[in-house]
């Protein structure tokens, strides 16, 4: 089936990587490119910044609803990072899933590994960039944060690349040297996922 279309059976696709790495770039430019698909909105116990909208970036929820989902089983997988909690709403994941679509979720390696172990059909891509030294350099260019922010998010992409690679659940790795090309590449290895 050619990419652009919703398949009966439906693909949950995780893409993962460090911050800065320019996932989230990537992972919008699949939900654009592939008709049908959706991009799973997590909820998550961190602050809304400026540059965050409600329900399409996140839901920002407090500590004590987060803890709620948690208990009620209402979460597909769940993660801390950089101190803050993170989860994947499953009963959105299951309808959509269930409609043949295409559900991406952008999540951490924690995460990524949660779900693969859960729905080992889940189809999961990390994105690496092309080295340390890009990566730092591309940290520094957002001029989001301080010196000391940037070495700690540093130290965390060291720590999760290093892990994506010993976990053995991803099912693939894009090295993030071009933008347009590593889109093209996440396309064209969804595509033939949803082939085989
Ligand atoms: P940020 O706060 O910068 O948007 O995201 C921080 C990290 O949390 C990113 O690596 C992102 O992929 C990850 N993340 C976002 N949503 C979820 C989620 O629902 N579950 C997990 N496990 N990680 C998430």
């Amino acid at each position: 089936m050619p990419t652009g279309e919703v398949d009966s059976a439906g693909l949950l696709l995780i893409i993962s990587g460090p911050s800065g790495v320019g996932k989230t770039t990537i992972t919008r430019a699949v939900e654009r490119a592939i008709k049908g698909s959706v991009f799973s909105v997590s909820v998550t116990t961190r602050p809304k910044t400026v540059a965050d909208v409600e329900g399409v970036d996140y839901r920002f929820i407090s500590g004590d609803e987060f803890d709620r989902m948690i208990e009620q089983d209402e979460l597909l997988e769940h993660a801390d990072v950089f101190g803050k909690k993170y989860g994947t709403p499953r009963a959105w994941v299951e309808e959509h899933l269930g409609e043949g679509r295409l559900v991406i979720l952008e999540i951490d390696v924690e995460g990524a590994n949660q779900v693969k172990s859960k729905r080992p059909d889940a189809f999961a891509i990390f994105i690496e960039p092309p080295s340390e030294d890009v990566l730092l350099d591309r940290l520094r260019a957002r001029n989001r944060e301080d010196e000391d922010s940037i070495q700690r998010r540093f130290a965390e992409a060291k720590r999760e690349i290093a892990e994506a690679k010993s976990g053995g659940f991803y099912d693939a790795f894009i090295v993030n040297n071009n933008l347009e090309r590593a889109i093209e590449e996440t396309l064209g290895l969804i595509h033939e996922r949803r082939l085989g």
